[in-house]
């Protein structure tokens, strides 16, 4: 028996041995198609070679020098590359370990930032009820995930929580996609004339929903308008990009794709691609120099900042996307999977919904398509999905939660960009298998 504090301590998974492309192999030989990236993490497949050999390289090198004493060329250049391709005025980039790590370390630069400009009253933050910022306790207490937060409530800051822009499920008959948004949209302003304009330090919000949602796109126009509410009453915007960005809805950041930029975003998952843990944080100039030219000490801080091996992998990552036009690649790929999931599921009776942007797409699964009635949380119908793929041979990343009351069951699909048209339909293939399974089990 191993020491490894499990997951689920009552159902110890598979013992993953080897990757390949696009698939994992445990140690029986059986071969997973990774068609969720783990959680949307892996999007150059498990075996790349020039992501391999630029940490091989650096670990020889160098593997580690603290901040504290040393900056790194590692660093420098993977900070360098991501300002190159970032939108708006981001200007500096402090790295992390993980997408909670970059969130974290957002909202306490979001606070700095106001004590230095002197505004110490703004503390106040406002995000959605469909999202998920990380699951260390700042962080948990910003997301809207219920199930994540309820066990530790009593040590959660308080966080003010607006509608998500849900197309599928808000935007009421008759009501155009644009007003629809414009209306979710609003509900910032009047969050924070409610709160007291003065008092409001940050927005976050997900350009797409992803872990708690199944990849909801916003529509057109709702960023534009957060982005308008924001400047008007000098509330920071902090786009958390951790599982949507680096490439996976088409484009490097996919704020991109809604014609804005914020003042601070989170980037983690693909930045590493699974070669190395690593996140990041990106602020504009503003933000850096009101430090600069206050305190000169960000107050904050982790060990492996600015890890060296980790920002090589990542840099090699970054190229890939960028240069070696794989961002472009998730962009014509997801086309092609979302036409064959359309095509496969576009008259399922349970399915009410195909969605994302890029290799990030979503199912919902739904009990009655006219009514969108959802299946009874007790079916636990997310959960089954999930284990009938696996047993399968396909990963996906199936969620069940509840969002204005309403309990919902989605699939993820955010493949690795590498897949091929073939791949497309064993993904689809075995997807649409373990659907069929769980629901004839259905009474
Ligand atoms: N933010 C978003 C949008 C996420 O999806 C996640 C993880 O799923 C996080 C933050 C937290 O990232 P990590 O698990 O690397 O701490």
């Amino acid at each position: 028996m191993s020491h490894v504090f499990p997951r689920h301590t009552k159902s110890i998974p598979p013992r993953a041995t080897r990757g390949d492309g696009c698939y994992l192999i445990d140690e029986t030989g059986k071969r997973y198609f990774d068609g969720s990236g783990g959680a949307a993490v892996s999007c150059l497949g498990h075996s790349d070679p020039d992501v391999i050999a630029a940490l091989q390289d650096q670990a020889g090198k160098l593997a580690f020098a603290h901040t504290g004493f040393f900056t790194s060329e590692p660093a420098e250049d993977l900070a360098d590359l991501l300002i190159e391709h970032a939108p708006g005025a981001l200007d500096r980039v402090y790295f992390v370990s993980g997408g909670s790590e970059a969130m974290e370390s957002a909202l306490k630069l979001a606070r700095q930032y106001y004590l230095e400009i002197g505004e110490p009253q703004r503390r106040h933050v406002i995000a959605r009820r469909q999202s998920y910022h990380g699951n260390t306790l700042g962080v948990l207490a910003v997301g809207g995930n219920m199930w994540r937060r309820e066990p530790f409530s009593p040590l959660l800051m308080d966080v003010s929580h607006i509608s998500p822009c849900y197309e599928y499920r808000g935007r009421a008959e008759g009501e155009s996609a644009f007003d629809y948004g414009q209306r979710v949209a609003n509900e910032l302003e009047a969050e924070i004339l409610r709160l007291g304009p003065d008092s409001v330090m940050a927005f976050v919000a997900e350009p797409v929903v992803g872990a708690t949602a199944g990849a909801v796109p916003p529509v057109e126009g709702y960023f534009k308008r957060v982005r308008e509410i924001c400047d008007q009453y000098g509330v920071l915007l902090i786009l958390d990009e951790v599982m949507c960005g680096m490439g996976r809805t088409g484009t490097l950041f996919a704020c991109e794709q809604d014609g804005i930029a914020p003042d601070i975003t989170a980037i983690a998952k693909g930045l590493g691609a699974g070669y190395q843990p690593i996140g990041a944080m990106l602020c504009t100039d503003k933000i850096y120099s009101a430090i600069e030219n206050g305190s000169g000490f960000f107050q904050h801080g982790h060990t492996y900042i600015g890890h060296p091996v980790a920002a090589a992998a990542a840099h090699a990552v970054v190229t890939k996307l960028t240069g070696g036009g794989m961002a472009a690649r998730a962009m014509d790929m997801g086309g092609r999977l979302q036409a064959a999931l359309e095509d496969r599921f576009g008259q399922h009776p349970h399915i009410g919904d195909i969605r994302g942007r890029g290799l990030f797409r979503g199912l919902e699964l739904v009990q009655n398509r006219e009514t969108k009635a959802p299946f009874a949380p007790e079916l636990k119908l997310h959960a089954n999905v999930k284990a009938a793929a696996f047993q399968a041979g396909l990963i996906c990343y199936p969620m069940g939660g509840t969002v204005d009351g309403i309990q919902g069951d989605h699939v993820l699909l955010a493949p690795p960009f590498i897949l091929s048209d073939n791949q497309i339909g064993e993904v689809v293939d075995k997807l649409s298998g373990a659907i069929d399974t769980v629901l004839a089990g259905v009474p």
